[in-house]
């Protein structure tokens, strides 16, 4: 939703990306190879309900096949358009490099308000779609694996998945043919809340760098900050709830379709998002002010902005009144290229998109890994795990007591200690090791290189090496 006078969603990638290129030294052939989205399909399908035909248009991009399967989210929503799948493609190629999922960059759209349709015609709608990509091969265990994105969820993946298995009964890996499925129809633990879950691992390795919190202009943790988040859906709500949670921040603005709710004590995530499902909007919430026009809340006084929902909601025309000195970006895009210029200016610091929302293809990957492998992480090895512990366990205390020395191990610490680690564990596991490791690579170089003044042009050079690496093994 880019001001009229604003670059489009793809151009702001493309000039994000040209400006990350300006410093490498590509060919100019190859820079071009990255830059370019392979193909987009467009398909135009009819489905009969409330006995007529409603035709719907549906997209399916792909990216970059410098690996395969390619790998992207489907979205439900008005404004899908060719732009913004191509753009969504193309940050998923950088975004899948950067954290180091095997895959290429894909997405997907449909032009559709999904709040308009029961739950019984969305699943018409969602089989037909599903029906026509995969026909094509847009949808395979092998080649193209979607994934839940703004509008969709496990529900519509197992539509996805089901309507794959009809189609390809022989297919034994059918269930990795898409990832953000329910736990019973092949999903795994944890990839609900992924994306949420991946912004607030960012954010705990971005504090652990007091150099990176200072250039911010920020100093300590995580406890006590002052956080406004934009979209509580689901990954702006797992975003919000954990770092409330866990981490002590203060959610003091919470922005929605209908208005924004603000608090400078806090508000209750958990409760509004309650709210949000009894009323279908945040009007009305007690405890806090609601604000008509929510966006005029981006630009409150914080310490963390987390922009969650949509494209281009930080753009020319407010750039420079947003005071908050740190952004993270948990939705795709949500700064436009001229906003960043500005905000670089003032010396915002902006944890990039590719990074900061990656924990959902990363979880996914695990996914897709499990489907492939058809077991459950963690079930041949949990108890074995266990077992030598114990024996360790065990061993110490024969010790100590044959010593006479009266040590005794805390019940708390034993029952913690000797416990395997089950599926959810291994996955956060994954994905704190994954958001920890990517991060260290941008800052190594944001701070090594003087030419580079932000996350965001270390994040693309990071990752366009990674996939010039991949091009030029393949000999193109
Ligand atoms: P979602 O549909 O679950 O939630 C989106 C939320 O934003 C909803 O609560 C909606 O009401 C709200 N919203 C819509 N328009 C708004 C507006 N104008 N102002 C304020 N709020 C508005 O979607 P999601 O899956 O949480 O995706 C959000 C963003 O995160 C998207 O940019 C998506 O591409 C990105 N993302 C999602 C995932 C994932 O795993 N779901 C992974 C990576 C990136």
């Amino acid at each position: 939703m880019a001001e009229p006078n604003e670059t489009s969603f793809r151009e702001s990638v493309d000039l994000m990306f040209n400006r990350a290129v300006a410093l490498m030294d590509l060919s100019p052939g190859l820079e071009e190879k990255i830059r370019v989205c392979n193909s987009t399909y467009t398909v135009r399908f009819g489905v009969r309900l409330r006995g007529t035909i409603h035709t719907f248009t549906g997209y399916r991009s792909v990216h970059s096949e410098h690996m395969e399967p390619v790998k992207g989210g489907i979205r439900y929503a008005m404004g899908v358009n060719q732009d913004e799948v191509e753009a969504l493609a193309a940050l998923m190629t950088y975004k899948c490099a950067l954290v180091e999922a095997p895959f290429g960059g894909s997405k997907g759209g449909l032009r559709i308000d999904p709040r308009a349709y029961d739950e019984h015609e969305l699943e018409l709608i969602t089989r037909r779609f599903a029906y026509e990509l995969i026909k094509r091969d847009l949808i395979d265990p092998a080649q193209n694996v979607p994934a839940p994105d703004m509008g969709t969820s496990e529900r519509e993946m197992a539509w996805i998945a089901d309507q794959y298995a009809r189609m390809n009964t022989t297919d034994i890996n059918a269930r990795a043919c898409v990832t953000g499925k329910p736990l019973n129809a092949g999903g795994i633990a944890g990839r609900v809340e992924a994306t949420g879950r991946g912004v607030q691992y960012a954010l705990r390795e971005f504090f652990r760098h007091p150099e990176d919190v200072k250039a911010a202009g920020l100093s300590g943790d995580l406890d006590g900050k002052r956080v406004i988040v934009q979209g509580l859906g689901n990954v702006g709500y797992h975003a919000a709830s954990f770092l409330r949670a866990e981490d002590g921040c203060r959610i003091t603005g919470i922005i929605e379709r209908d208005g924004a709710l603000f608090n400078p004590d806090g508000l209750d995530v958990d409760a509004v998002r309650d709210w949000i499902a009894k009323h279908g909007g945040v009007k009305g919430f007690p405890d806090a002010g609601h604000i008509a026009h929510g966006a005029d809340v981006l630009e409150e006084e914080c310490d963390i902005l987390i922009p969650a929902a949509l494209e281009g909601v930080i753009n020319r025309s407010n750039a420079s009144r947003i005071k908050a000195p740190l952004i993270i970006e948990a939705a795709n895009g949500p700064v436009t290229a001229a906003a960043d210029d500005i905000l670089r200016e003032k010396g915002t610091v902006i944890i990039p998109d590719m990074y900061a929302n990656a924990g959902g293809v990363t979880v996914s990957y695990f996914e897709w890994v499990k489907n492939l492998s058809h077991i459950r992480f963690g079930r041949m090895q949990r108890r074995a795990e266990e077992a030598r512990t114990l024996m360790l366990v065990n061993e110490l205390e024969r010790l100590s007591s044959d010593k006479g020395l009266g040590w005794t191990l805390s019940p708390g610490f034993k029952d913690k200690y000797l416990r395997g680690a089950d599926e959810l564990e291994l996955v956060r596991s994954g994905l704190d090791d994954t958001m920890r490791i990517a991060y260290q690579s941008m800052r190594a170089v944001w701070h090594a290189r003087e030419d580079v003044k932000d996350l965001r042009t270390a994040a693309y050079i990071v990752s366009i090496s990674k996939v010039a690496a991949s091009y030029q093994a393949k000999g193109i």
